[in-house]
């Protein structure tokens, strides 16, 4: 994966961290100040759009999931399946650019739990 498209996925993921955050505490503290409830609906918006996750109680999960990829672009594993070591296809980190695995692995992962 070339350093410029990782330098972008970087980006989008410091962002959609900041969103989370927002998201975050703004469920933690909600007393405090109205108005900010547009502001959190944006945010909330923005997340689904960019990511598709699921709103729910899973905003903690997602954070960690975009911090770990982070970590991983820090340490220069990112783009790399966490199970067999290849390459993650570029197209498949602009949809999900947190992935933990290819296609292969997850679809592998994923009918093992059922
Ligand atoms: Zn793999």
């Amino acid at each position: 994966m070339k350093a410029d498209q990782v330098a972008k996925i970087k980006k989008r993921l410091l962002s959609l961290r900041d969103e989370i955050l927002k998201v975050i505490e703004w469920r933690d503290g909600s007393e405090s100040g109205g108005g900010a409830m547009d502001e959190i609906d944006q945010a909330n918006e923005l997340i689904e759009k960019e990511m598709g996750f699921v709103m729910s109680s899973n905003m903690r999960a997602n954070l960690k999931e975009v911090e770990e990829a982070l970590d991983r672009i820090e340490k220069k594993h990112y783009g790399k399946c966490l199970h067999c070591g290849e390459e993650i296809s570029p197209k498949r980190l602009e949809v999900l650019p947190f992935a933990r695995y290819c296609v292969p692995c997850q679809e592998k992962i994923e009918s093992k739990g059922r």
